[in-house]
């Protein structure tokens, strides 16, 4: 039996995200069909206005309302230190931590020869040229602890230190494979605090 058209077609939008196969797909179709109109009409608004509103940082790369982000905006923070991250749900991470004070650049990823990802697909290049123009001193990998987050602060390092700016890496608080993002607070005082340059 096939499914009726506004149910197939509300599956395969399921089957876009990731991690998501046909089995949750169906399910979370059925289970929206039953859910109360308002919330399903507040579902999609929510879909919609993230999507228009939202903008990357041109400076940073974080995601945004306003660009550039309130950090880049924020001349408070210290505007010697840079912390490299993979996507900006690490910003709001580290963010939540309250302790680190400088700037951030979002790669958007980390090399990945297997999937195709070169340097050219990351936003090296923006990064590059924020430490032309920019007081930088010191420059914070803190890409995961995985073989690909690893390769990335390499390659960084190498890419940045010859300008005579330090490059430091997160602690191995946060243990191999770990991402940021499911790292508690304090693993992540450690890890920013106990940095050693790489
Ligand atoms: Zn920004």
């Amino acid at each position: 039996m096939q499914y009726p058209e506004p149910i197939a077609k509300l599956i395969e939008s399921y089957m876009k995200l990731p991690g998501i196969g046909s089995k949750t797909a169906t399910r979370l179709a059925f289970f929206t069909i039953d859910m109360p109109a308002d919330d399903v009409t507040d579902f999609a608004k929510a879909l919609i206005a993230a999507k228009r509103d939202l903008h990357y940082c041109s400076i940073c790369g974080n995601i945004t309302e306003d660009d550039p982000c309130d950090i880049c905006q924020d001349r408070q923070r210290d505007q010697s230190t840079i912390l490299v991250v993979e996507y900006p749900k690490d910003i709001m991470t580290l963010e939540r931590m309250h302790e680190y004070q400088g700037l951030y650049h979002v790669l958007q990823g980390v090399l990945s020869p297997i999937d195709g990802k070169g340097p050219e697909d990351l936003n090296i290049a923006s990064l590059l040229k924020r430490l032309q123009n920019e007081a930088v001193k010191e420059v914070i990998i803190a890409t995961n602890a995985t073989p690909e987050g690893e390769a990335t602060a390499t390659y960084l390092s190498r890419l940045i230190k010859p300008a005579g700016i330090k490059v430091t890496r997160l602690a191995h608080g946060l243990s191999v494979g770990s991402d940021i993002e499911y790292a508690d607070e304090m693993t992540l005082l450690k890890a920013v605090e106990g940095r050693q340059e790489i």
